[in-house]
């Protein structure tokens, strides 16, 4: 199960609008993954929103059971994800007496009654119910006896999987093996999935051991993203189950297009030494090993880099229209591309080939998740027209910005000290937003180098809270903006939901 989009959006600054996240569910889906965990019930309207679209466009195509939201034991919940049209329930479940001291007036015994009750109540919705035992490694060290318990009532209950989640990343591959091999020989008819999280660097690992004891799922994130040290990686999994298991889970020619996606849309960045998918993650530096690497000795012929499709994408110049994008950007998994942002690209596309910069397949998602921004009803970059002004003492830039609000345009001009600054004033004024950027990167997109486009990365401030935001483009103060519009909009839509809940 892949829980990128709900356990992996729990990482400090990220957070994903409802197109978003059905971008990145139809990629894995794409991918070949049949478990998507895309939400906790009732955390927003727009998750609401998110989950509705994505079930019904794959129930369209014919498929159902998909998707997936974590549920707390509250009937509220399971509302929320049947109205949503999930097929799963993953119930939150306390796998620690400790744990369960915390809620009010429970004891132990309590705490599974009400975990019953509500399945019983999930399946009368139709759901599939699997439960998560949250801090499993703490509970099966510290309440063995209530751990086995727990399950054994579970299991009585036909719930479909229990999740083993290591919450906190505690175990060694040795204890998950001890732990997971016991339960497994117990109940060889329970159908277990395993949780990693890498606070020791040991999500994969643990994994690994948790599938060769006898669990028959794993949970993994794209890029590894998550709280803290985040979780078990997709690709290191997915690529090892098979070169060391022999068990094949997902088509790898895709996870480049998924690792840059969610990278670009979470605005987490990758490391350049990120296994499988990093930047140089298939580049010999040093002199000997290159010497070697070019002889073929050194190379681990299993992890060749044609292997993950780095390089497969095509320069876009040479698509004739309007046509031939919408059918690239559907292949994507994007569903019914908007007409006007379809045209907008072509026209760049074809001026940008004139130019000679090359604006390859790959880009092409990217460039359009920018430029929709409908769902978050948020602001939108019409125009930006900048120049120099020299006085006798100093140079400085002058920014004239239209944004678009819900159809209204609004045109201020700023100076700033450099083109983005001086956007970014204009921004401010436009939209009254507060605040700061604390750290700026930028790169050129990994995974084909002839690319001409420029990432940027940038870490925001607003009030207390930390932002991370991307934006993608030929020019970096545009791409700057693109990832300051983001932020701003990700903003509005928290005060929304923030107010609308003050409000209930
Ligand atoms: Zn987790």
């Amino acid at each position: 199960m892949d829980s990128t989009l709900r356990d992996g959006e729990q990482t400090a600054g990220v957070s994903f609008n409802p197109k978003e996240k059905e971008s990145i569910a139809f990629a894995l889906y794409d991918a070949g993954i049949r478990r998507i965990e895309m939400a906790s019930a009732c955390a927003s309207d727009q998750d609401f929103d998110a989950v509705k679209n994505t079930t019904s466009s794959l129930e369209d195509t014919g498929c159902k059971n998909v998707v997936e939201c974590l549920s707390f034991i509250l009937r509220p919940h399971i509302d929320w994800i049947t109205d949503a049209g999930a097929a799963c329930a993953n119930l939150l479940v306390k796998s620690s007496t400790d744990h369960i001291a915390q809620l009010k007036g429970k004891n132990p015994d309590d705490h599974i009654q009400d975990v019953l009750e509500i399945t019983d109540y999930a399946k009368e919705n139709n759901l599939c119910v699997n439960a998560y035992l949250e801090h499993f490694s703490y509970g099966i060290q510290h309440s063995k006896e209530y751990v086995y318990k727990l399950i054994e009532n579970l299991s009585k209950a036909k719930i479909h999987r229990i999740m083993l989640a290591d919450t906190m990343g505690l175990f060694s591959p040795q204890q998950t093996k001890e732990h997971i091999q016991a339960l497994t020989q117990k109940y060889p008819k329970v159908h277990f999935d395993i949780h990693a999280h890498n606070d020791y660097g040991l999500a994969t690992a643990n994994t690994l051991a948790g599938i060769k004891y006898g669990c028959q799922g794993a949970h993994v994130t794209v890029n590894g993203i998550g709280e803290r040290a985040g979780n078990a990686s997709l690709e290191t999994v997915a690529v090892s189950l098979r070169d060391f298991f022999g068990i094949e889970t997902i088509d790898e020619n895709k996870l480049m297009t998924l690792s840059k996606l969610t990278k670009t849309l979470s605005g987490a960045k990758i490391e350049a030494n990120h296994p499988i998918v990093g930047k140089n993650s298939h580049i010999h530096k040093a002199g000997v090993h290159t010497h070697g690497a070019l002889k073929g000795l050194y190379t681990n012929p299993l992890l060749e880099k044609n292997r993950f499709n780095k390089r497969v994408s095509y320069d876009l110049g040479k698509l004739s229209g309007k046509a031939s994008v919408f059918v690239e950007l559907e292949k994507m998994g994007v569903k019914n591309p908007d007409p006007e942002i379809v045209a907008q690209l072509v026209t760049e596309i074809k001026i940008l080939s004139e130019k000679k910069n090359i604006i390859t397949t790959n880009d092409l998602l990217l460039l359009y998740l920018q430029k929709t921004n409908k769902d978050t009803s948020g602001y939108r970059l019409k125009k930006v027209d900048m120049r120099k002004i020299y006085t006798n003492t100093q140079t400085s830039t002058q920014a004239e910005v239209t944004l678009k609000i819900k159809g209204v345009s609004s045109t201020i001009k700023a100076v700033g000290d450099g083109g983005f600054d001086a956007i970014a004033n204009a921004i401010k004024k436009i939209t009254g937003a507060n605040l700061k950027l604390k750290d700026y990167h930028v790169s050129i997109p990994p995974g084909d180098g002839t690319s001409s486009l420029v990432d940027t990365a940038i870490d925001w401030q607003h009030n207390k809270k930390t932002l991370k935001t991307r934006g993608i483009h030929t020019d970096q103060d545009i791409a700057a903006t693109y990832a300051m519009l983001k932020a701003i909009n990700q903003i509005n839509v928290l005060k929304r939901f923030e107010k609308s809940n003050t409000k209930k």
